[in-house]
């Protein structure tokens, strides 16, 4: 049954043969149900009702007045848990379920993706495991507490350098381990076939909708569409309804302290090809091949790898990738908050960045501009007043 799950040559499946039945079951189920009614009429279901879908595409009237565009915002930051991730969360919970599976696990680095995966393992009565690094457990204490509170077990991982790499790898000897009645839920849109398709799958959403509505509102479809991308389901999943058409696309890396330094999370910008989690794509590793460590003032770009997708869709010159820096990005939190009264969360203000730079060129002025705002900013308010110098 397993296809091979490639974009161009990137993708595949890299995992120790234990593994393969598992993916095969995965993907055999994926394909059941994605399209079928019951399973898809429940998960609409939650979306609404739990989530809070349909998110608006809002015209962001006083950044569009000063720039000098029109500039709209998907509203992903007003999702339940505070961010996108829960689209993906929800899908692929539902599918364990339809599964048999009764337990999940997870990954998380910062603890977005935890939280969604804790929220949605209480909501539809599963226990739910998740891997993070104890180095990040230091430093994002609140959102271990929020995954307790909502029944999760997080389970420290000391090995390597103790952060989401580390967290993903033990996730995975967990799951070769108790393949049987877990759902292993990886949490963006990378990992070996069929993650990086399902991910997209239960993302996809984000760009339908925003089709749909931009049509409504202005009766053609943009100029351009940003995202941020840290493993990349954001930003595929606002892309993917616009692939075939004529709209610009452009991802956004976190480019940390700059392109020339050694730390930043730009895979796409500045990585090689080499396999990373399972399957083959751009990764930031030194001429051995080892892996190096990504940097990013947000949680969320802090990765070394990136979607197979992406690094197909770079190749094939669809999408183009940027990087923005961390000052920048701090920029970028400021001016929406400011002008539009909305915090974004750090990752989603590296696209706000880049779309100010963007406006003010002159050739893309008057320009219909889509921004995905992935995520809110209250997460990321105690970082934020620090890097502002401001005492809390
Ligand atoms: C996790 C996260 C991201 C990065 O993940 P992608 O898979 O690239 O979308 C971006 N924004 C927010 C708010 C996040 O929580």
């Amino acid at each position: 049954m397993i296809k091979n799950g490639k974009f161009g040559k990137y993708g595949g499946i890299f995992v120790p043969e234990l593994l393969i039945p598992a993916l095969e079951e995965l993907e055999s189920a994926f394909f059941k149900y994605k399209d079928h009614g019951r399973f898809n009429k429940e998960l609409d279901y939650y979306l609404r009702e739990f989530a809070g879908r349909p998110t608006p595409l809002y015209f962001a009237s006083n950044l569009s007045k000063k720039l000098g565009c029109k500039i709209y915002l998907k509203r992903e930051d007003l999702l339940h848990t505070g961010a996108h991730k829960i689209n993906n969360t929800l899908g692929q919970g539902l599918l364990a379920k339809y599964m048999g599976k009764k337990r999940l696990i997870a990954e998380t680095g910062a603890g977005q993706h935890g939280i969604a995966t804790a929220a949605v393992g209480a909501m539809l009565k599963m226990p739910v495991d998740v891997y993070m690094g104890a180095e990040d457990i230091e430093r994002q204490k609140l959102n271990v507490f929020r995954m307790e509170i909502s029944g999760a077990k997080v389970i420290p991982v000391n090995t390597g350098s103790k952060t989401l790499k580390d967290a993903i790898n033990q996730a995975m000897r967990d799951w070769i381990s108790n393949i049987e009645d877990t759902h292993y839920l990886i949490g963006s849109t990378v990992g070996p076939h069929p993650y990086p398709t399902i991910v997209k799958h239960f993302q996809s959403i984000i760009g339908k909708e925003t089709k749909q509505q931009i049509l409504e509102k202005e009766g053609e479809l943009p100029d351009a569409i940003m995202a941020c991308v840290g493993g990349g389901s954001n930003s595929i999943g606002i892309f993917s309804a616009f692939i075939e058409d004529n709209v610009e696309l452009i991802g956004v890396e976190g480019g940390g302290k700059g392109l020339k330094s050694d730390e930043h999370g730009a895979t796409l910008c500045k990585g090689t090809t080499g396999i990373l989690h399972g399957s083959l794509s751009k990764v930031l590793q030194n001429k051995d091949g080892q892996i190096k460590e990504a940097h990013s003032v947000s949680a969320g770009l802090d990765y070394p790898g990136v979607g197979p997708e992406h690094s197909y869709l770079k190749e094939i010159g669809r999408v183009k990738y940027v990087a923005i820096t961390d000052p920048e990005a701090l920029r970028g939190f400021q001016l929406l908050s400011k002008y539009e009264g909305i915090m974004p969360a750090l990752e989603s203000a590296h696209a706000i960045a880049y779309m100010e730079k963007y406006a003010k060129k002159p050739e893309n002025k008057g320009k219909t501009i889509i921004v995905n705002l992935s995520g809110r900013g209250d997460k990321d308010m105690f970082l934020a007043a620090k890097l502002l110098g401001v005492k809390t």
